[in-house]
């Protein structure tokens, strides 16, 4: 179980989805994180531990951005650590929250570890981003690429996503 939350707006969505997280907590306090669009690239923020941590991280950097994801972890694939910490990317464009489990992970895995992926966490979870961005490469747009995604996943779960090359989308 984790807590997954997602925002686009006119405004600044950084500080209302560390609410959303601090709301959230109970759901998973391993470990949080958060990443916003910023037009020219992704602010990608994790933290091991509560997500005030979390917050003292955006508090020192204080990213800008209308249109973000965020994640608290209770962990279930990997131990809690940053390395393992939602938001999951690919290639600096893509990058996921999930909440559930993969239960096909290990093959889906080496399929992308075939195609030239590389792997930087022990989750279930990393597989999501790059398989985005494997299909998002094959001229899908995200939602399509998240549909074609979807039918390849098995178990239950809950995902947003935010691609680098699209400033409108979740
Ligand atoms: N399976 C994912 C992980 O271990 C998500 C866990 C969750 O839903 O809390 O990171």
């Amino acid at each position: 179980m984790c807590g997954i939350i997602a925002a686009a707006s006119t405004r600044n969505v950084g500080k209302l989805l560390v609410q959303g997280l601090h709301k959230m907590e109970y759901r998973g306090y391993d470990s949080a994180g958060i990443a916003l669009h910023q037009n020219e690239s992704i602010a990608h923020l994790r933290a091991l531990g509560k997500v005030q941590l979390l917050e003292d991280k955006m508090v020192a950097e204080k990213p800008k951005s209308k249109l973000g994801i965020a994640h608290t972890r209770w962990a279930t694939h990997g131990e809690p650590s940053e390395a393992n910490a939602h938001p999951h990317k690919s290639k600096d464009t893509v990058y996921i929250v999930h909440n559930g489990i993969i239960e096909n992970y290990i093959e889906l895995r080496e399929a992308l570890i075939q195609d030239g992926y590389d792997f930087t966490s022990q989750t279930d979870s990393e597989l999501i981003a790059h398989m985005l961005d494997y299909y998002i490469g094959q001229k899908n747009s995200m939602i399509d690429a998240m549909y074609l995604t979807k039918e390849r996943l098995e178990g239950a779960y809950a995902i947003a996503a935010i691609d680098l090359k699209d400033d409108q989308n979740i």
